[in-house]
């Protein structure tokens, strides 16, 4: 992946740039974090970093060991702010085809507020 990959219009992008409204939960100067439009769960937030990242295999190869943190610690920080820290919660991120993603700009779920049953659905 490079940064030619990049869909700047993607649904992430348009709500990073103000350009579709959010409920956001966090930010910070490297990312930022608002409610999923459609929960699976109580809580259900998306954590994304600010830079034009559309995988976590494309954002492990070119982010910077700062970016990297700031991500990782918004993940947890969510969890805290959106309540779900202290009884558990899951983090998801899924990439391309396989993995199930949508939205092609780097996003992990935080989910909680109830038990969260098996991490996958069983075949
Ligand atoms: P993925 O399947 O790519 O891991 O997850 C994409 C997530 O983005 C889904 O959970 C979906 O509900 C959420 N989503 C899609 N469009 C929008 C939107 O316009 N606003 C918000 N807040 N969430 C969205």
């Amino acid at each position: 992946m490079s940064q030619s990959d990049y869909d700047p219009d993607n649904i992430f992008a348009r709500i990073l740039d103000g350009r579709l409204p959010s409920q956001p939960v966090d930010q910070d100067e490297q990312t930022f974090s608002f409610a999923d439009i459609n929960p699976q769960a109580p809580q259900h937030h998306l954590v994304i970093p600010r830079g034009a990242y559309t995988d976590l295999t494309d954002f492990a190869d070119r982010a910077s060991d700062s970016e990297l943190a700031a991500w990782v610690r918004a993940l947890a920080r969510v969890a805290k702010t959106s309540g779900v820290a202290k009884e558990g919660y899951r983090v998801i991120v899924n990439i391309g085809g396989h993995g199930g993603q949508e939205v092609p700009h780097l996003h992990g779920h935080v989910l909680g507020g109830a038990p969260l049953g098996p991490m996958l659905t069983r075949r």
